[in-house]
Parts: C-alpha cells; sequence; structure tokens
C-alpha cells in the first residue's frame, strides 16, 4: 500500500526562499494496523530480539505503594531496519533498532532512570541467530494509552520546515504573516503523525532551552515522534492521506486510519524521542506535547 500526502499550500523554495534554507528531510511512517513479522519494520510488533538476553523492565516502577508488584517489562514501541530507513544514523555495525519503554509515568525530559524506562537497541540482526517465540506477557500495564497496537508501515519521504523556536528570530513571524496576506495554511511545519527525523511541534509547552544529550552534552535531535492522531478531521487535511480520503474520519475504518496505533501521547498530542546527535547509543530523551 503506499500512502501519499496531499500537496502543501506553497512551496517555500519557489514562495518563500527565506525558509527554504531550512528544509529538513523527514519521513512519515504512516502506520497502518496489520501483522508485521518480527523482522520487519514496525510500530508495536514482535521484536526480533536473542532469545538469550534478559527482556529489560523498568527499574522504577519495582513496587506500587510498596508492595512489589514488579518490576514492570518494557513494552515494545517499534522496531525499524537499515533497508527500510537508510536516513538513521545506524551506529557501526548495526542495521536494526528497537524502542521499548514503561507505561507508568516518568518526570520528563530525562532525569536519571529514565535511561531505565525509555530505551532504543541497536542490533545486527544477523546476530540474532535464536529470537525469542514469544515476547512476555506484559502482565498488569499501568496505562494502556502507551501500548501501541500491531502496525505495518508505509515510509513517505517528505520535506518539512522547522518549529518556530527553532528557526531564526523573527522569521516564523514573517512567514506567518506572508501566510495571512495569502489566506494560506503552514501545512509544511512541522509533520503530524508518527514520523523519523525532522522537527517538532512544541505547541503547549515551549522548546526547552537546553535540548543537550545527558551523557555528554553535544545536542539532541528529533529521532521518532508518535503522535495520537496522524491528522485532522478537517477534509482539506494535507495530511489526510490521498489513498484515505474516501473514508469518514467517524467510521471504524476512519478511526483506524487516523488513530492507527492507538495511543494517547501526552493528552492526546504527541511525543518526540530524541537522541544524542554525537552518539545515538547515549540514552534517549521523550518530550510529550
Ligand atoms: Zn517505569
Ligand atoms: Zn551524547
Amino acid at each position: 500500500m503506499i500512502l501519499t500526502t496531499g500537496p502543501a499550500s506553497h512551496d517555500p523554495t519557489l514562495d518563500f526562499p527565506e525558509l527554504a534554507l531550512h528544509a529538513r528531510p523527514t519521513v512519515r511512517l504512516h502506520p497502518r494496523r496489520g501483522a508485521p513479522g518480527s523482522r520487519d519494520s514496525h510500530l508495536g510488533g514482535p521484536l526480533w530480539w536473542p532469545a538469550a538476553e534478559p527482556w529489560p523492565s523498568c527499574a522504577e516502577h519495582r513496587d506500587v505503594n510498596g508492595r512489589p508488584s514488579g518490576p514492570y517489562p518494557l513494552v515494545a514501541v517499534a522496531q525499524l531496519t537499515a533497508a527500510d530507513f537508510p536516513e538513521i544514523r545506524f551506529p557501526d555495525g548495526t542495521d536494526l533498532v528497537q524502542l521499548l519503554w514503561c507505561t507508568d509515568w516518568h518526570d520528563q525530559p530525562h532525569p536519571e532512570g529514565w535511561g531505565q524506562a525509555c530505551r532504543l537497541f541497536w542490533r545486527r540482526a544477523d546476530d540474532v541467530t535464536d529470537p525469542l517465540g514469544d515476547r512476555p506477557d506484559p502482565g498488569e500495564v499501568e496505562d494502556e494509552d502507551m501500548v501501541p497496537r500491531a502496525c505495518v508501515l508505509h515510509p513517505e519521504r517528505l520535506t518539512e520546515y522547522p518549529w518556530r523556536e527553532e528557526l531564526p528570530p523573527g522569521l516564523a513571524d514573517r512567514h506567518e504573516a506572508w501566510l495571512a496576506e495569502r489566506g494560506l495554511d503552514d501545512d509544511v511545519s512541522t509533520v503530524p503523525g508518527c514520523k523519523l527525523g525532522g522537527s517538532m511541534r512544541w505547541g503547549v509547552t515551549d522548546l526547552p532551552g537546553a535540548m543537550e544529550c545527558g551523557e555528554c552534552r553535544a545536542p539532541l535531535e528529533l529521532f521518532l515522534q508518535l503522535d495520537t492522531y496522524e491528522y485532522d478531521m478537517d477534509a482539506g487535511d494535507r495530511f489526510r492521506p490521498l489513498e484515505e480520503r474516501h473514508l469518514d474520519p467517524r467510521s471504524e475504518a476512519g478511526r483506524a486510519a487516523r488513530e492507527p496505533t492507538g495511543m494517547t501521547v501526552g493528552r492526546g498530542g504527541h511525543a518526540g524521542l530524541y537522541v544524542c546527535a554525537a552518539d545515538p547509543r547515549h540514552p534517549a530523551s521523550l518530550f510529550t506535547q
């Protein structure tokens, strides 16, 4: 299946060149419910996991009100391969990355310990010669909203423009004024939905002052955005794939397309998993909006 984002209201490379210098690539993942294989790229599917390696659990949530109930196994969120996503900067010798997280609340962005609750595993797929058959039963999941349904991915490469606070002073305002004069919407910045790379919208809190790695202080960059909704209900929304525009967003099929993972991220917003620009193996940071 191919899913295609609609045409943008304008093209900064032609219409507003001042912004064009800040273009960034992003990959819309277009997750849709399905049955991915354990070696495939997916959200919420079975991981290609070595049977001999202990399944990770959250060190912080070992007990509830003093009653031992954990440790909670982490939940599989995403698995991405180098073959499907050559734009990922895989550390040398690796070609598979897996994201697992604790479904319970952790303070943000990354106090000590968060590194244990939201983890990226970088592997070489061929090193897993004896894969785990069944992933462990997560048992009592603290927050079902944080568990993605199994989805296959239909990647689409787009160019987008960054969140206003990541641009030079005044540029976002000039872009906005230019759009307002023409009665256009900004549908080229901070693409919504699940995506790889690019820039996240910080509409709830401002962009934190210091976006740097907790381990080495290198800048953080957006690795993966996870979103409650892939696009708006509005029929004219550019981000409603052309192939799905016949679906009523209120129908079951429409809801499955618009909210494929079934997760409620943040308070119905989105989350960005950021990694260290110098070494993606340093502990990742999650920010919700
Ligand atoms: Zn936890
Ligand atoms: Zn670092």
